[in-house]
């Protein structure tokens, strides 16, 4: 047994940030499931949007451009926490050695993404994530407070009368039962619950199920973006991204004729929100009965393209697409998670002590579409207060720490294959950018009975029986949520609201 003030599931922005934040008083241990750099934050590519020291922008228009975005659903509160308190943590960022591009005149350069009507998004070339990523573990790998346990996987959590236990499953496969008086979940995604995403291997939603079973409340997580521009090999289940600032700087979509077809759909055209592009997408393919699109950015100087897109350019070309001279081809696939465990504005679950941030939580501040650069936003934002709230709360900590004995399924056999693949399916074939109405009642009662199988059955406790219990559970709660909507109302869930073009 071991035990600690604060432990963090989760090593990516949201948990490493939150890390930081905590007072050096207390004693932390951070847990990330695979290698550090290993999840969504260090895949980022577009950047990190915020108004931080830019007179022509203010958070009154980042804050009416994400509920735009966001369909008006967007938790006003926790939104305009998000644009208010940019400046704060994309200071903060810059402060840690985070290096952002800047311009001749020695300013930052503020790139374009869909949904924006300023250009706000602070990035790195395009490997924003990755510089964000590794400058914050630079730090908390540094603090004498943090310990930080690698290919350590949170198996399972329980509620004690001090705070929480966790069942951690070590990289020699010994267990390790850990004890703390605060929470934070910060695991990422549910990606990896459908067959193609952007999602990085560790985004099987273990977070969220372990929230779900301790009986915190989870709230939309049927609202799931799809990120209009993948790179489409229509081989891998990890889809490259090709960053949505591909079209910031003026690139065009067209057809499997060549043309150009936003115009057809939105007036905003390739700078629509994610949401209208990939519907846009999947209208046009039915009226050209083709699912070939391309994005092309060919009009543009191939040394600026090569400049400012460099790792982009490098994969494109491992795959024998030169961007500066060919179209790439791309197809929406699974991207982002704007529900999760809800949250308030200091990430505080509706069970005491814990915490939520990142994209595994729902502080409402995406509204039902993600505006493009929030995430990395909401994850410092929201995890820096979560740390916040726990150093206050700390000052009056219980004493001591009550133990938990877990089950270790001793003696058990290993799950069978298949239940993963069964589910990913389903999520593809059911609840893709257009959910299938009719399948989804279907979807629910199959992957009801594989939640009911995993949460029953007593198999090895190892990272494929924990993960397919995570998709699972997670595919349930989705399905039942889009088919209570379906059920409830007319309403199709995931519908974008569409700028739609003048009749002629
Ligand atoms: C390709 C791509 C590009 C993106 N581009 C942008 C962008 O330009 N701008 C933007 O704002 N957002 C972007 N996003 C979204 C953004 O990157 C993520 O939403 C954000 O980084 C999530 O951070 P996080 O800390 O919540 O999760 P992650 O960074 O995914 O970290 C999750 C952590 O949890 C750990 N974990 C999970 N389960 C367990 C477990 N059971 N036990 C132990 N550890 C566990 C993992 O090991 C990992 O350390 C992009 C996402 C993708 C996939």
């Amino acid at each position: 047994m071991k035990n600690y003030d604060v432990v963090i599931a989760g090593a990516g922005a949201a948990g490493l940030y939150g890390a930081y934040n905590l007072s050096r008083d207390l004693k932390v241990l951070v847990i990330a499931k695979r290698e550090l750099t290993l999840c969504n934050s260090a895949l980022a590519q577009g950047g990190i949007a915020g108004v931080y020291n830019s007179p022509d922008d203010s958070p009154e228009f980042h804050k009416h451009d994400t509920f735009v975005a966001g369909g008006y659903e967007n938790d006003p509160e926790a939104t305009e926490v998000l644009v208010t308190e940019a400046q704060t943590d994309i200071g903060k960022l810059i402060e840690l050695g985070a290096e952002f591009d800047k311009q001749a005149d020695g300013d930052y350069h503020r790139t374009l993404e869909g949904g924006h009507g300023k250009h706000r998004i602070f990035h790195h070339a395009d490997a924003t994530g990755f510089e964000i990523e590794t400058t914050l573990l630079r730090t908390v790998q540094a603090l004498p407070n943090v310990e930080i346990w690698e290919n350590a996987l949170v198996c399972d959590m329980a509620k004690t009368e001090t705070g929480f236990s966790y069942l951690v499953k070590m990289a020699d496969g010994s267990f390790e039962t850990v004890n703390c008086h605060f929470s934070i979940l910060a695991t990422g995604g549910i990606g990896r619950v459908y067959m193609y995403t952007t999602n990085s291997a560790i985004a099987t939603g273990d977070g969220i199920a372990m929230a779900y079973r301790l009986g915190a409340e989870i709230k939309n997580l049927s609202y799931i973006q799809f990120h209009p521009t993948a790179f489409n090999n229509r081989h891998t289940r990890e889809c490259f991204l090709i960053s949505e600032a591909v079209r910031g700087e003026g690139a065009y979509l067209r057809n499997c004729k060549g043309e150009r077809f936003m115009h057809l759909y939105d007036k905003r055209l390739e700078l629509a929100p994610r949401d209208v592009v990939s519907h846009s997408i999947i209208f046009e393919s039915k009226r050209v009965d083709s699912d070939e699109f391309f994005l092309d950015i060919t009009h543009k100087d191939p040394d600026f393209i090569r400049g400012r897109f460099p790792m982009i350019y490098k994969n494109l070309l491992a795959q024998g697409i030169d961007m500066t001279k060919d179209y790439i081809p791309i197809f929406p696939c699974q991207h982002y998670l704007m529900g999760g465990i809800k949250v308030d504005t200091y990430a505080r679950t509706d069970i005491e002590n814990l915490y939520a941030c990142g994209e595994c939580s729902c502080t409402g501040v995406h509204g039902n579409n993600r505006l493009a650069s929030n995430s990395l936003l909401e994850a410092h934002v929201f995890s820096r207060r979560a740390a916040g709230d726990i150093n206050e709360k700390a000052k009056n900590a219980p004493e001591g720490f009550a133990e938990y004995e877990f089950d270790l399924h001793e003696g058990a056999p290993k799950m069978p294959e298949g239940f993963r693949r069964k589910i990913r399916k389903i999520m593809q074939e059911d609840y893709f950018v257009i959910p299938n109405v009719e399948g989804l009642g279907k979807g629910l009662e199959e992957v009801s009975e594989i939640v009911k199988t995993l949460d029953e059955g007593r198999f090895i406790i190892d990272r494929d029986y924990v993960e397919a219990r995570s998709l699972a559970t997670c595919a349930h709660i989705i399905l039942k949520e889009a088919y209570a909507i379906c059920s409830e109302s007319a309403d199709i869930p995931n519908m974008p609201i569409f700028d739609k073009p003048d009749e002629e």
